[in-house]
């Protein structure tokens, strides 16, 4: 793929990641000692919305009725180029950066434990960037940028799809953080249903009068027995797993009302949609047993992630542009540490980018992207911040995401995320191009939401534990503000 590569539009992006490279970190390591849930993320998108409000874009806060998403937009006309990830932590992994050994900040607070501060810092900078150059050069065209909460949870992206807000975009990126620097096209990740179901009895003295009870816990025992006999069945690729939210408050009172939260994958949606529904048959068969009655809320329902091969052929020139952070002996010290820690390869940080070799495989993991990626071309930046081989949402995978490592990885993803960016801009037929080659991956596949049409957001997700621990939090937090300039 040819592109614009020397376009000073795109060596002003460059500058200003460069000139700007304080602010990345500082807004990077803020989110990461926020350290706040999906769905609560209040902190995290309000400094996110106030940089990018700061620098002229027209904020559209808690779209889709989430509190804490946002659209920022810049610009007009044609094209129209969206980018949008992910700020959310995970449950009890908070862990101090730089440390080689399990140590929380705040003992059984949430924390971030893959790097989605990171992917938050890229994007407000290649956003800034992206804008600053094509204003200064004076491109036509329209810029979304989109805060996507609660990607633990697969939550936001289907829903702004479904309100609307990525009909009029030509092509999207997203940016993640990885160990790798590269990008990939195909079918990259699965669909998942994620889906909590609520069982109704009547509670007794479990001890006295055991047979006046209809007894809601015996109802998740029965459902969980049954997907258990039915994974006999699945269709390769098929996965589910679940959690028990609600398995009643005392042994000695039969629980009226229980509730289990599943998620169940597949790599195609109709897969998910057809283990979700023997789901819901096993749960009507399990509250029959029972003698209770049931419900399900669907919390969220995705498709599988797909890459666009044109943008990546576009991404890809970008990275090899830029290439693979120069890391010190120190950084590669500290991620042996790490690896020796975790009992994996201690080959310490990526020496070299990856090449774009062909099309991705696809892993059970989801996103909540996907369904962005099927509704418009859509392409990833992985960028360099985390260290080969460590387990996500796991204390090792915390260790590195306020250090120099997750640092120089962020820089190298905004540059490559603006300069993509810019690219689209500096050239429209590259949009066309990609519309093209989106058309013949798609090929007969009729992109029908998994999310059903009247689902809301659960906006009480998480409030709680965030309520309990943002105060523990709080002394940790960096004072001092990103300054863009
Ligand atoms: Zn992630």
């Amino acid at each position: 793929m040819k592109t614009a590569t020397d376009h000073p539009a795109k060596a002003e992006a460059l500058e200003f990641v460069d000139r700007n490279r304080g602010a990345l970190s500082t807004l990077s390591d803020s989110i990461f000692y926020f350290g706040e849930l999906g769905m609560q993320e209040h902190r995290t998108s309000a400094l996110m919305e106030s940089l990018l409000e700061e620098q002229g874009f027209k904020l559209e806060r808690g779209i889709s009725g989430f509190p804490t998403a946002f659209l920022a937009t810049w610009g007009r006309g044609e094209p129209v180029i969206a980018m949008h990830t992910e700020y959310d932590a995970n449950p009890s992994n908070s862990q101090k950066s730089g440390v080689a050994e399990k140590a929380e900040i705040v003992p059984g607070a949430p924390g971030h434990c893959e790097g989605h501060n990171v992917n938050a810092a890229v994007l407000v900078t290649a956003a800034i960037a992206t804008k600053r150059a094509i204003e200064k050069h004076g491109f036509g065209g329209t810029l979304k940028v989109f805060g996507a909460p609660a990607e633990e949870q697969l939550l936001s992206r289907p829903y702004f799809v479904r309100d609307g807000y990525f009909d009029d975009v030509d092509v999207s990126f997203h940016d993640h953080i990885y160990d790798e620097f590269k990008t990939d096209y195909g079918l990259m990740q699965s669909a998942m249903v994620s889906a909590a179901f609520h069982f109704a009895g009547e509670s007794a003295h479990a001890a006295m009068w055991p047979w006046k009870a209809r007894d809601a816990l015996d109802a998740v025992v029965l459902m969980d027995m049954g997907v258990a006999q039915y994974r006999e069945h699945f269709q390769p690729g098929m996965t589910a797993h679940r959690v028990i939210t609600n398995g009643g408050e005392q042994p000695n009172v039969i629980p009226a009302k229980t509730s289990v939260w599943w998620y169940f994958r597949h790599p195609t949606s109709e897969g998910a949609r057809q283990l979700f529904d023997q789901a819901k048959r096993i749960a009507e068969g399990a509250a029959m047993m029972a003698n209770c009655t049931f419900s399900v809320d669907v919390l969220a329902a995705v498709w599988p992630v797909r890459g666009n091969r044109t943008m990546a052929e576009v991404i890809q020139a970008n990275i090899e542009t830029i290439g693979m952070p120069a890391w010190t002996e120190d950084e590669n010290a500290f991620a042996k540490a790490l690896q020796a820690k975790a009992d994996v390869p201690e080959i310490g940080l990526r020496p070299a980018l990856t090449p774009l070799t062909g099309p991705s495989i696809q892993i059970a993991a989801s996103n909540d992207s996907g369904d962005v990626s099927w509704k418009v071309p859509m392409a990833r930046v992985w960028f360099p911040s985390n260290i080969p081989h460590i387990a996500y949402h796991h204390w090792t995978g915390g260790a590195a995401l306020a250090s120099t490592i997750a640092h120089k990885g962020g820089w190298v993803g905004a540059k490559a995320l603006a300069m993509s960016a810019i690219d689209f801009f500096v050239d429209p037929s590259l949009a066309k191009a990609a519309n093209a080659t989106f058309k013949e991956e798609i090929g007969d596949a009729k992109y029908r939401p998994l999310l059903p049409a009247d689902q809301q957001p659960p906006i009480a997700l998480n409030r709680e534990t965030m309520e309990y621990y943002r105060p523990l939090m709080e002394p940790h937090y960096i004072q001092e503000l990103p300054q863009y300039s």
